[in-house]
């Protein structure tokens, strides 16, 4: 369960960037935030896995305090915390199969591409992952070969590798032609069923929301301005 309690952020003094920002998700829910350029989406995200240091508030991952937590309680933490960006952030000259392995390690990891250094149980997770995703075949190709919904794919196996409770996917299928941001959004439902996920996703699209998310969350102006069920959700926001 992740639990966010008035949750405050301003970057400059007097310009909250968030303001008394309070949701629930439980675990097996993809929840979509929809809102604005500017609203805060991407800055509620940050908080969550505390790349941004938010002013105030409660962020509790089944009752435990990410903002209070210590370094190493911090590394924790975000070893539960998978993500996936709207331009991937693949190592683009590495193979398929390296860039899931390189979510062992964290993506900024210098270590990228050393294969030899994984385990061969390792490699079968990374490739059962890419099976999941299904790009099993492209396991060997480079990043560089793929199409930008493929990329998005591998991004999302990387981002499970490290059995997360929570992936936090920042605008995922903003970069993507309808079909595949389509494919992504039935890809991200379908996994966070199948491990239980809290999936969290900034989208522009409330149609997009509408059809997979099962929890949306709107945010304007650093305000929440409703969270709810999709399937209550009215037709006329
Ligand atoms: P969204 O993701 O909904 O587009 P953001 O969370 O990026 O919104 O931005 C929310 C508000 O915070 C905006 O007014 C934006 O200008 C401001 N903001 C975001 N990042 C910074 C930053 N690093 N420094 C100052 N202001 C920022
Ligand atoms: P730090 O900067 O704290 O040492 P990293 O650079 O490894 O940590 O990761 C920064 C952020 O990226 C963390 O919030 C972490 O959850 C996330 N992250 C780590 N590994 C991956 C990955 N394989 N794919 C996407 N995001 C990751």
């Amino acid at each position: 369960m992740l639990e966010v309690k008035n949750l405050q952020k301003s970057y400059e003094k007097d310009k909250p960037a968030l303001t008394d920002i309070s949701f629930d998700i439980k675990p097996g829910t993809f929840v979509a935030i929809i809102g604005p350029s500017g609203a805060g989406k991407t800055t509620i995200l940050r908080s969550l896995n505390q790349l941004i240091k938010d002013d105030d508030g409660q962020i509790l991952l089944d009752g435990k305090d990410i903002r209070t937590a210590n370094k190493e309680q911090l590394r924790k933490f975000r070893r539960q915390i998978g993500m996936v960006f709207q331009n991937y952030n693949l190592v683009e000259r590495l193979t398929v199969i390296e860039n899931v392995l390189h979510g062992r390690l964290g993506y900024k990891s210098t270590l990228a591409g050393v294969f030899g250094r994984y385990t061969q149980e390792e490699k079968e997770e990374a490739m059962s992952l890419l099976k999941k995703v299904g790009l099993e075949k492209f396991a060997l190709k480079r990043c560089s070969e793929l199409s930008g919904g493929q990329k998005q794919r591998v991004g999302i196996a990387r981002s499970l590798i490290q059995h997360p409770k929570v992936i936090l996917c920042d605008e995922p299928i903003a970069s993507l032609d309808p079909a595949s941001a389509q494919n992504v959004m039935e890809l991200l439902k379908r996994l966070t069923d199948e491990y239980n996920l809290i999936c969290i996703a900034n989208l522009h699209q409330i149609n997009m929301a509408k059809k997979y998310a099962d929890q949306i969350i709107g945010i304007r102006k650093g305000h929440l301005v409703f969270d709810e069920d999709a399937d209550l959700l009215s037709e006329d926001i």
